[in-house]
């Protein structure tokens, strides 16, 4: 039985049935939602106009999984608990047995506890049908939005409803909005958002919504109110896991479902993958929760392997992510300064400018690289970009760099490729590295 149609959950159904045919191993899975096996990714573009509606975002349909998987897909049903001493899960009235359970529920969307945060017209935007009840919102034709939170959902929203025409304000409680960055370069996102027309708020704080008859009118923050169709909160998600909870598969530190290698849970014959369990996070070496579909696809597969009879094992995460926000590609991976010493690292920083091709080819565009190192060792701790077309995946490099536990001198040396439309002469991936080699060898500043 797997609890949840979607990137983990389904990729561990395929996975096994890989393994095992339809005579062997029966596969039911169940999906609250109404659709399965789709990009969550994509709903800022749909919203935004860029890609042609919601159903272009499903890969595979029930239909699909049950003729070319024999896979039992079945939507519209909730699991609404689980039975581990009578190994069954209770779903529309009934229970449903399982020798074997993927839990694949996802994150749900932070809802602040505030005054009014129940009010129609605030929306999380999490799955499939979130995005569809948002383009039924757009149809009201909202004037004025507020996004609140800067997470990369909440700016790619943003993004998406100015090219909807729609006036947004985004209320940041922190220094700047983006706070997987350090603050440096997230200052240079809020710009980039401001360019666009954004009204970013930063250091303010929402308070609390108001309504009229129950839908959102306003939402007050610590400095003012600010008028309100429609509001989107990009506070960021959480791992979903009150149902494991509450049949007692345990929790790690980090609030989500506590996994081994091979994505077992504690309990023999449980498994769990994606947004809603923790992966082993190999710079901090500590276990995290980060919602990410690449995550989430792995540990399916992972999951599905193991269940199949086979034999996979998840590598852990560095912390890798890339999003667009207006003409800016923004980056990072490994620790921020802030992570690296709560993780117990002293790190020096570099930070450079550079170009994405060589100077004079047409079409180069600007970027800034920021790397982390350890003082003394060199070792590298993280990496971030934000720059113009060509910048983003830059980050990949650093992230295979970690991910070998490389030094900055090892990374300087890199042997990256270069030709006029690709790169300047040094990378820019090089020129950061060098820099922060002299920074470990110069040690920290006083
Ligand atoms: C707007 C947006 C943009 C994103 N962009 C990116 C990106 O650019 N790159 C990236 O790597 N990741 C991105 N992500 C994250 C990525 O979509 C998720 O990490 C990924 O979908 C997680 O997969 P999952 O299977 O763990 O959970 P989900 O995709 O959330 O699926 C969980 C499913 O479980 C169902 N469910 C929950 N509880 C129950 C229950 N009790 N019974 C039955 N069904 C249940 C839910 O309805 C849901 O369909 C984005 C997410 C969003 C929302």
């Amino acid at each position: 039985v797997v609890i949840g149609a979607d990137a983990a959950g389904m990729t561990a159904a395929t996975q096994a049935r890989r393994r095992r045919g339809p005579d062997d191993l029966e596969i039911v899975a169940f999906e609250k939602g109404q659709h399965v096996s789709y990009s969550a990714c994509g709903i800022p573009y749909v919203v935004a106009g860029d890609v042609d509606g919601l159903e272009r975002l499903v890969v595979r349909t029930p239909e699909e999984f049950q003729s070319k998987n024999q896979i039992d897909v079945r939507t519209g049903q909730e699991v609404t608990e689980i039975d581990l001493e009578r190994r069954a899960v209770h779903v529309n009235g009934t229970w449903e047995p399982f020798d074997q359970l993927m839990v694949g529920t996802g994150a749900v969307p932070i809802r602040p506890d505030l005054p009014g945060a129940q009010s129609v017209g605030i929306y999380g935007v999490q799955t499939l049908d979130d995005g569809a009840a948002l383009l039924a919102e757009l149809e009201r034709k909202p004037q004025r939005a507020v996004v609140v939170g800067g997470g990369y959902i909440g700016l790619e929203m943003a993004e998406a409803m100015v090219k909807r025409g729609i006036e947004v304000a985004l209320v940041e409680r922190g220094p700047q909005p983006m706070a997987t960055l350090d603050p440096d370069m997230g200052a240079l996102v809020a710009d980039a958002m401001r360019g666009l027309g954004v009204d970013v708020r930063t250091n303010e704080a929402v308070v609390g919504f108001e309504a009229d008859d129950g839908r959102v009118r306003a939402v007050a923050t610590e400095h003012g109110t600010l008028p309100v169709d429609l509001v989107v909160l990009g506070i960021g998600v959480r791992p979903n896991v009150a149902l494991a909870e509450r049949a007692g598969i345990p929790l790690g530190p980090s609030g989500g479902i506590a996994v081994d290698r091979r994505q077992r849970t504690e309990v023999p014959g449980v498994w769990a993958g994606g947004d809603c369990c923790e992966s082993f996070h190999r710079v901090s070496r500590r276990p995290v929760v980060i919602a990410l579909g690449t995550h989430a696809n792995k540990h399916g597969r992972v999951a599905g392997i193991n269940i199949g009879g086979g034999y996979a094992a998840f590598g852990g995460v560095v912390g890798t992510a890339v999003s667009k926000v207006c003409d800016y590609e923004v980056a990072r991976t490994g620790l921020g300064e802030r992570e690296a010493e709560r993780a117990g690292f002293e790190a020096v920083t570099a930070t450079v400018e550079s170009t994405t091709r060589a100077g004079y080819f047409p079409g180069t565009k600007q970027l800034t690289v920021k790397v982390l190192a350890e003082r003394r060792s060199g070792r590298l701790l993280g990496a971030q970009i934000v720059g113009r077309e060509g910048a983003a995946k830059r980050i990949d490099v650093f992230a295979t760099a970690l991910w070998n536990n490389m030094t900055v001198d090892d990374a300087l040396g890199m042997d990256l490729s270069y030709a006029p439309p690709f790169a300047p002469l040094w990378d820019p991936v090089l020129i950061a590295a060098r820099k922060a080699w002299d920074a470990v060898e110069a040690g920290p500043v006083s």
